[in-house]
């Protein structure tokens, strides 16, 4: 659900600049794209140490980048997709693919099965290019791609996100965010 105005002003105030400097980071050397896998594991080991969603309510960058870039105008409504779980499940699907197809092409990049792919591709589909980077670090294909992967996956997700705060309000994105759907998940079956 989207979070709602008490959470929304517990936010930290400045940690859209963690996202910022993420993709920035990325033009330094794009090993830096692995950080996104802290970006998805401390959300869940907060919520196991507090038994709720901290990161949700205080700590998400994203969620403070989406209050900087949402509309402040009154937009059009939102729609049944959006609470009657549609698209929730499509995100979750797209996400568990998404982590399947990065970690199965890692694994055959690793076994020199298949070639690195190292430019950036959104939404799994779309092949852009490679990132201009400040710092040449020799780093096995298999760890470039990776990074590629997930660096890819997150301005995919960011961008979707950006989109939906622009049409409909700042954080409707959380109402579809794969973290965001697991953490609830998970609440559910500690109760
Ligand atoms: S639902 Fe997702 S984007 Fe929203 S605050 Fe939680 S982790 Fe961040």
């Amino acid at each position: 659900m989207p979070i709602k105005g008490k959470d929304r002003k517990s936010l930290i105030p400045g940690l859209f600049l963690i996202t910022l400097l993420y993709f920035s980071l990325g033009f330094v050397s794009i090993l830096f794209g692995l950080l996104a896998g802290l970006c998805m594991a401390i959300p869940f080991i907060l919520l196991s140490r507090y038994k709720k969603k901290v990161w949700c309510s205080t700590y998400c960058p994203r969620a403070s980048l989406l209050m900087q870039t949402g509309t402040k105008r009154k937009t059009r409504a939102i729609g049944r997709q959006f609470s009657d779980g549609t698209l929730k499940k499509a995100m979750l699907w797209y996400f568990g693919l998404n982590l399947l197809f990065i970690t199965g092409s890692t694994i055959q990049v690793a076994s020199h099965n298949m070639a690195s792919m190292e430019y950036i591709r959104l939404f799994i589909a779309i092949p852009l290019v490679p990132l201009p980077q400040l710092i040449t670090i020799e780093a096995p294909p298999a760890l470039l791609h990776l990074s590629y992967r997930l660096y890819s996956m997150m301005l995919s997700s960011t961008i979707l996100g950006i989109a939906l705060s622009r049409m409909y309000r700042p954080r409707i994105w959380c109402a579809i965010c794969p973290v965001g759907s697991i953490s609830n998940e998970l609440l559910k079956k500690q109760r």
